[in-house]
């Protein structure tokens, strides 16, 4: 039998950064992974894939409109689907192929198969052809993510009623698409698919989008989104959706309670995602889960019984690949016997539309409900320079600090980069940055990143450019 400090179960980017990490720190380490390609869902179906659409069609949408704004005519402009699903798959291909060079370089060992706990320090890894292999581990690391949750009345053919795993490899732009759920997957392929040139229409459960998010960059991202073309039904709760003789019909209660319908060539689900634990032999080792189907882990990943830790999406918090990803190295840096540790209110979050949205911290919403005084400063994108250079002017950003302190609570932007620019503020939460740090901070000109400086500068309300 196979002898491993720690075994990984699921190679998405908490588990395969987990086990580099624990590799680095000298342990002995392997990673049972049932798909051929390492990755998981961010690398394979999720993140990477939807971002090389995302980056396609935002160009095939600049040259088709924008671009002549700037003195580029495009003339005899096509859009060739096949190459772009084969750009798709060459990005997915060098990216999950990079995961096998770093565990080659970092001797993880990879098993290909299903694993599953036997037993306290026993993982059984079964191939596809139902064969068998015995590994023992001091430690278990559970990485299994997550998969689309569904509601009631859906009926998912895979064909017409898709989830976002068939949504990123349509062979054809549907005349008309609608999206269930007007949260991260919906507003990111939604886009993908407008631009295209289907009509899409997003019906959503609660009277706004992307719930969780501060309230003010979700009502920019309505108007935005619906001058874009996009279409909403906000309020709507889905009765059903079901492919009837090939066509997608989807019935709704609307916000005024009357039953609606909705005929689509795509329908697409993305009502939230739900952790991936079936078959992993939980319940026969002891491992908890919670009233959600999350497996219940202490402050430091570990579960219910002793060696056997979980991470990522399977275990409470965000479903983002950053945040596995830390936990990943937190993980494996406790088996070690140091230090590791996740600051959970310095973990971003990205919508990568045009323009990206992205947040880190506290909302405004939040701050109220907890009584936290707090100060504000918002910039917009309009009156920087760099901005109106790309004719990419929607937006602003917004810092949120403490009334007090001046400690910057949260931070909130939408505008162009965005995904980017919060890097600034991520590190500026992290390492309990005021808002005058960030204004005194020098920034480059004409960069982006000023809108930045600014939204710090105007929360003492001395914004310079405003
Ligand atoms: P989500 O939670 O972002 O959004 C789901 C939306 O569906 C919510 O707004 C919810 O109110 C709505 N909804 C629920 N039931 C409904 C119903 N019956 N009718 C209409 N609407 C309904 O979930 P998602 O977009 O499916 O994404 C899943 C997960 O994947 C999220 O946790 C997300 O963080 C992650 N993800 C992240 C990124 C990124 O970071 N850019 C990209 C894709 C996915």
């Amino acid at each position: 039998m196979d002898t491993f400090d720690l075994v990984v179960i699921g190679a998405g980017p908490g588990g395969y950064v987990a086990a580099i990490r624990a590799a680095q720190l000298g342990m002995k380490v392997a990673c049972v992974e049932k798909e051929k390609a390492l990755g998981g869902t961010c690398l394979r179906v999720g993140c990477i894939p939807s971002k090389a659409l995302l980056e396609a069609s935002h160009l095939y949408a600049q040259s088709r409109h924008g671009a002549e704004k700037m003195g580029v005519r495009v003339t005899g402009l096509e859009l060739d689907l096949p190459a772009m699903l084969a750009h798709k798959d060459a990005v997915v291909k060098a990216n999950t192929g990079g995961v096998d060079g770093l565990f080659l370089k970092n001797k993880v060992k990879r098993y290909l198969g299903t694993g599953r706990i036997a037993s306290q320090g026993r993982v059984v890894v079964t191939a596809a052809d139902g064969s068998e292999q015995q590994l023992e581990a001091k430690n278990i690391l559970i990485a299994t993510g997550s998969v689309p949750a569904l509601i009631p009345g859906v009926e998912l053919d895979r064909e017409v009623v898709c989830t976002s795993d068939e949504a990123i490899d349509f062979h054809a732009v549907p005349k008309r698409m609608v999206v269930i759920g007007g949260g991260v997957i919906g507003l990111e392929l939604g886009s993908v698919w407008s631009r295209l040139g289907a009509e899409v229409t997003v019906v959503e459960y609660l009277p706004r989008l992307m719930a969780g998010m501060d309230e003010e960059l979700a009502a920019a991202a309505l108007r935005i989104f619906t001058a874009q073309g996009l279409k909403f039904r906000l309020g709507c709760r889905v009765q059903s959706a079901k492919a009837v003789g090939g066509v997608g019909r989807v019935t709704f209660i609307d916000a005024d309670n009357t039953e609606q319908t909705l005929e689509a060539e795509k329908v697409l689900v993305a009502v939230g995602r739900k952790p991936f634990t079936d078959g992993l032999g939980l319940e026969s080792v002891g491992v908890r889960l919670d009233n959600r189907g999350r497996i219940e882990i202490d402050d430091h990943f570990r579960t219910s019984v002793p060696g056997i830790w979980a991470i990522g999406d399977v275990v409470r918090g965000a479903m983002l690949a950053h945040k596995a990803e830390e936990e990943g190295v937190a993980a494996a840096e406790i088996m070690a016997g140091k230090a590791g540790h996740v600051n959970y209110d310095a973990i971003p979050n990205v919508v990568y539309t045009d323009p990206e949205i992205a947040s880190v911290g506290k909302t405004e919403e939040e701050l109220k409900a907890a009584g936290v005084p707090y100060k504000k400063g918002s910039f917009p994108f309009k009156f920087n320079g760099r901005a109106r250079a790309m004719n990419a002017v929607d937006g602003f950003a917004k810092i949120l600090a403490h009334a007090e302190t001046d400690r910057i609570l949260g931070a909130h932007i939408i505008g162009p980069q965005a995904g980017h620019l919060i890097a600034e503020l991520v590190l500026a939460i992290d390492m309990m940055a005021s808002s005058e740090d960030v204004a005194r901070t020098s920034h480059a000109h004409p960069t982006l990143s000023e809108v930045i400086k600014e939204a710090a500068l105007a929360v003492e309300k001395r914004a310079i450019h405003q």
